[in-house]
């Protein structure tokens, strides 16, 4: 049987951006994905300001930005013609915007670079078995066994590796559904507006080609969330959308069961979890795929170290102390937001809606950082795997940030 240093399950964007960064450290890993095609839905669609850095960092970012459209400004809608304007300009960073870019575009990107280093990713090959040993792990695939010193488990939302090996995860599902269409709009503005309205939540996103993200939240009701039609999704942003845009040619169409998942521990012997095979949160909050790609650049530099001899395998450990109170945060932020956005009593919006209308400079700005993922503790961790040593304890990691 052969022998990898690593294999990486999944070629979404986090399997992709893992190999990239063992690749750029001469590390041979591959890369097995069940699809023998890139998922052609759009998905995610913003890249945040500290992403855009770390991408920078490896040589993407002006191609991303050049692909995708810059948005320096977020509306917040909280009636007919009045909404708080958020300028991204304020944000101490070289790319103080939010990047809106459909998420094919990002992992085309992602995986050009990929085989640039030399590595192809093994598409239409599925993991369906996984036996973690104390130094190695064998994984099965409908093709083949291998054994590798290290396995990462980006196999996504619904993870095998996560079925197979059952480690504990905790979460909940929320009160709301999510439905989201790319569509065309006319006589609107390209602008990205987050509308509170009394009766739920709704999202708009500029696409450079002139087309839009719509989204929107409806209260869950029980059962499987059935396939919507655009009829389904318009009856949905006419009751929470002031103008009532007219939906048409859509191109995407997405229901979803709001909710947040996180593993208690990202670690399981030799078998690493990143990205959504480790967290998720609902979309509304738009940051599943950025800390995602934070994920795997922080576990692909540990890993390179660990798989060189460079550093002691406990190394590994920080990625976990690093990585699991980073997403916590997210997830906790995306809980608060959803709730904020869908207040019950009418005093609580208007004294809601009075707050975010005079909001302080310093809690604007804050917010921004928020959303950008420009907290101190992200930059404190990249700087410490340059120096291929292990963290300090999580609790100082997550005080700072
Ligand atoms: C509607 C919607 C809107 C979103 N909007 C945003 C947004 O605006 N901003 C944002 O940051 N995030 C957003 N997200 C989240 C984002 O799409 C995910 O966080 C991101 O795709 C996670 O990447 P990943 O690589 O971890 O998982 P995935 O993209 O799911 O990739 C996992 C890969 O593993 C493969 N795989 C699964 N099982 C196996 C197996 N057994 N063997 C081999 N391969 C396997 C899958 O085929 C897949 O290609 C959104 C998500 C949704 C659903």
């Amino acid at each position: 049987m052969e022998t990898l240093d690593v294999l990486v399950v999944g070629a979404g964007p986090v399997g992709l951006a893992v190999a990239g960064e063992l690749r750029r450290s001469g590390i041979a890993c591959e890369v097995v994905e069940a699809r023998a095609e890139r998922e052609p839905g759009s998905r995610a669609l913003t890249l945040h300001a500290r992403t855009l850095e770390l991408l920078d960092q490896r040589g993407m970012s002006a191609e991303l930005v050049a692909r995708g459209r810059v948005v320096r400004e977020i509306a917040l809608v909280t009636g007919p013609g009045k909404a708080a304007h958020l300028r991204m300009d304020e944000l101490d960073t070289p790319f103080p915007f939010v990047l809106v870019l459909p998420q094919a575009e990002t992992e085309e990107v992602l995986e050009r670079r990929l085989r640039e280093l030399g590595g192809v990713p093994s598409r239409g090959e599925r993991l369906i078995a996984v036996e973690p040993g104390s130094d190695h792990v064998v994984a099965t695939t409908d093709g083949r066994r291998a054994r590798a010193r290290f396995l990462v488990a980006a196999d996504g939302a619904h993870s095998t590796v996560r079925h197979l090996l059952q480690p504990p995860v905790r979460g909940a599902r929320e009160a709301w559904t999510y439905y989201g269409a790319d569509v065309s709009l006319d006589g609107v503005d390209p602008e990205l507006q987050l509308i509170w309205s009394a009766h739920g939540f709704g999202v708009l996103v500029p696409f450079r080609d002139g087309t839009f993200r719509v989204a929107v939240t409806a209260p869950a009701t029980s059962g499987p969330a059935v396939e919507p039609t655009l009829a389904d999704i318009q009856h949905q942003v006419d009751r929470v959308f002031p103008g009532r845009p007219l939906l048409r040619d859509p191109t995407w169409l997405t229901v979803l069961r709001s909710g947040h998942r996180q593993l208690v521990n990202y670690r399981h012997g030799r078998v690493l979890f990143a990205g959504d095979a480790a967290h998720t949160h609902n979309p509304a909050g738009g940051q599943g795929l950025n800390i995602g790609l934070h994920d795997a650049f922080d576990l692909g530099g540990k890993l390179a170290a660990v798989v060189t001899g460079e550093a002691p395998e406990r190394l590994l450990d920080s990625y976990h102390d690093e990585r699991h109170p980073a997403a916590a945060r997210v997830l906790a932020q995306t809980r608060r937001s959803m709730q904020l956005a869908h207040l019950r009593s009418p005093m609580s919006r208007m004294l809601r809606d009075q707050v975010v209308h005079h909001l302080p400079a310093s809690l604007r700005r804050r917010l921004l950082e928020q959303v950008a993922g420009l907290g101190r503790a992200g930059r404190q961790a990249v700087v410490r795997r340059s120096t291929s040593q292990p963290a300090p304890p999580s609790s100082s990691a997550s005080s700072s940030g």
